[in-house]
């Protein structure tokens, strides 16, 4: 297996995006809090379910890209995003070894932008504000929440939201680490799993990106030989 890589570098970097991730969203809350009262309540609460499911989403389309596209040799993402990905099928345990900054810090800083533009749009309104403050809340979470999901002994209120379904459970989880390792990709709640592999929502992106790009899901998995037949085999479809 691959030597883990996380650098010196990555760490001060993801240290100042969880630091400048903090403040925005202090400065957003702050400014948020007085324009909501208890007349808003059904407000609050619908916009906190729209955000944790887009979230839960989101988890899921950026997992799933990892998971079945591209390669460590890519540029940029290469190293960081997709060897993440890759190394936590085969050793679904490393992420419980992380600290804190490596297992939320790259979540935070490639979220960073979520409560800028909710204080750009919490000036306009209240109700967009609140729905991309909480959207940058879950999705810099979800780095916790699957770690938590992996983890022998998570902590005891962890285990019982976990429970409860209002965060990813290990054994559901578990049926994304399960061959042929193609469902379950949303690991933020885990909410939307049952919809969009009833409707197999990745199956369908697969399809129709082979069918613009040319490329086969998780080449990487396929021997040379394996690949070229795929590929023949789409030219006599054409
Ligand atoms: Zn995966
Ligand atoms: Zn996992």
């Amino acid at each position: 297996m691959k030597k883990h890589s996380y650098t010196q570098t990555q760490f001060l970097i993801e240290i100042a995006g969880l630091l400048a991730f903090a403040y925005a969203n202090i400065v957003l809350w702050v400014r948020l809090a007085p324009d909501l009262g208890s007349d808003d309540v059904w407000m609050i609460a619908g916009g906190v379910l729209v955000a944790g499911l887009s979230a839960d989403f989101l988890s899921g389309l950026v997992h799933w890209a990892g998971d079945t596209w591209g390669t460590e040799e890519w540029p940029v993402i290469g190293n960081s995003l997709i060897r993440t990905f890759r190394e936590h099928h085969t050793d679904q345990t490393a992420i419980t070894r992380h600290g804190f900054v490596e297992t939320n810090g790259a979540q935070a800083l490639t979220s960073l932008w979520i409560p800028m533009l909710a204080l750009w749009l919490e000036r306009y309104s209240s109700f967009w504000g609140l729905y991309f403050g909480m959207l940058a809340l879950f999705m810099a979470c979800t780095g916790q929440i699957h770690k938590w999901a992996h983890q022998e002994r998570a902590p005891l209120v962890v285990r019982w939201l976990q429970k409860a379904k209002l965060l990813l459970g290990a054994e559901h989880h578990q049926g994304h680490h399960t061959v042929p390792f193609t469902k379950s990709y949303c690991i933020t709640f885990g909410w939307m799993n049952r919809t969009l592999d009833g409707i197999r929502f990745f199956r369908a992106s697969e399809r129709v990106i082979t069918w613009m790009t040319g490329a086969e899901p998780r080449a990487y998995e396929m021997t040379p030989a394996a690949r070229e037949a795929a590929a023949r085999a789409r030219t006599q479809r054409a």
